[in-house]
């Protein structure tokens, strides 16, 4: 194959001008999903994928997609991108490095006079934060079948508006079909959001597959009373249990699995008063391994573990599994795919799980799919403090435009 170099100067200062869009005090984005600042940012990228050549199609979710035509137009496309909306004051490389590294590997194409075989995708997918919108991977999710339309469109924010009416308040409502239509393979670059890249001294990571979760919401009920008068024998206290739970959900990853990991996000109080014995907590559970099994079993044991605080402390419970994903283990070819471009791009590698959900999680039901990690600085992602080496983003890209390249040959 013919040398193709990319071109470092204009993919960071690229990235430097896209960054500029709703940048925070302390180094960060904040650019959720359908906000005006996502508007702005989908604005320019559609302008830089016109200004590259492609042809732009926008989806019924507001998926983005720009199309460069190959030699064979009636072929699959290699499709291959990430996500441009952001966590509230998130980090900069979140999904960004994916979709403006996709835009380099076409231009770098376009500079070396490289025509593909089969036709080139780069997409932009809506909503994978979920920060605004739950759940999270929304336009992926519709495009691959796992969420109907309808029901995407009518989620809703927390002040009640709609993703179909935010969409199309910022224009991004569009008339192409969303649904998968043929790909031949998807990739995505992604940052690690983990530790382990770094600290093994690595640039690139080959992704083999992506957790499975559970994500569980636990209520108990229990009585209110006064703080000071009420003898601790006689007090049914929903907080103490909400605590056993948590302390059972920690010790669990000890001996559930050894890549299990369990986490108690979000806890409601009532009536969250200083002298008041909590009478009802509302909280989750979200426990997450490679291995469905230890899901399984963890999640049986969060179970338990809720109904013997409950008897302990004379309480009410409730329990619900509210979302459940099966682990999901790339596609053999697409992760050779990407070792053989990492070795021939001279870079040591590790293939690594994701412990992290992904658009490529949902694309990988419905075509083969590869994912190329860099390091997160730290192991920090979903923070304004979010940095990964300008080098390693490189590296990362260069692996992705040697293996679309080697996909997207007949
Ligand atoms: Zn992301």
């Amino acid at each position: 194959m013919s040398k193709v170099t990319l071109d470092e100067r204009r993919f960071r200062e690229r990235f430097e001008e896209f960054n500029e869009i709703g940048a925070t005090a302390a180094g960060g984005v904040d650019r959720p999903a359908l906000s005006d600042e996502n508007r702005a940012a989908r604005d320019l990228l559609v302008e830089w994928f016109r200004d590259a050549g492609l042809e732009v199609r926008i989806d019924e979710m507001g998926n983005i997609f720009g199309r460069r035509e190959g030699r064979e137009p009636d072929a699959d496309p290699v499709l291959f991108g990430s996500h441009v909306d952001s966590q509230y004051n998130g980090g900069r490389f979140d999904g960004v490095v994916g979709v403006l590294g996709a835009l380099e590997v076409v231009q770098a194409l376009d500079d070396a006079g490289v025509v593909t075989d089969r036709p080139l995708e780069v997409v932009s997918w809506s909503n994978e934060e979920g920060v605004r919108f739950q759940p999270d991977m929304l336009g992926s999710g519709v495009y691959a079948g796992q969420f109907d339309l309808e029901y995407a469109l009518g989620v809703e924010d927390d002040d009640g508006r709609t993703f179909g009416d935010e969409l199309e308040r910022i224009g991004y409502d569009g008339d192409a079909p969303c649904e998968a239509d043929g790909v031949h393979c998807y990739f995505e670059l992604h940052v690690e959001q983990g530790p382990y890249l770094e600290d093994a001294g690595l640039s690139v990571g080959v992704v083999e597959g992506v957790f499975g979760f559970s994500w569980m919401n636990v209520a108990f009920e229990g009585q209110a009373n006064h703080a000071g008068p009420t003898p601790m024998d006689m007090r049914q206290d929903a907080f103490v249990a909400t605590a056993d739970v948590t302390k059972a959900v920690r010790e669990l990853t000890a001996t559930g699995g050894e890549d299990l990991v369990g986490t108690v996000g979000s806890v409601d109080v009532w009536p969250n008063a200083i002298n008041v014995i909590p009478e009802r907590v509302e909280f989750t559970v979200d426990v997450r391994s490679y291995d469905d099994d230890v899901v399984d079993r963890a999640v049986d044991r969060v179970r338990e573990e809720v109904a013997w605080a409950a008897d302990r402390e004379g309480l009410e419970f409730a329990f619900e599994e509210i979302m459940r994903l099966d682990a999901s283990a790339f596609d053999d070819d697409c992760i050779e795919t990407i070792a053989a471009a990492a070795a021939d791009a001279g870079y040591e590698y590790e293939r690594l799980v994701s412990g992290a959900g992904h658009d490529a999680s949902y694309l990988n039901a419905i075509a083969p799919t590869g994912m190329i990690f860099v390091p997160s600085v730290d192991g920090v992602s979903h923070r304004e403090s979010e940095f990964t080496e300008w080098a390693d983003v490189v590296a990362g890209t260069e692996v992705l435009l040697r293996a679309v390249r080697e996909q997207a040959t007949v």
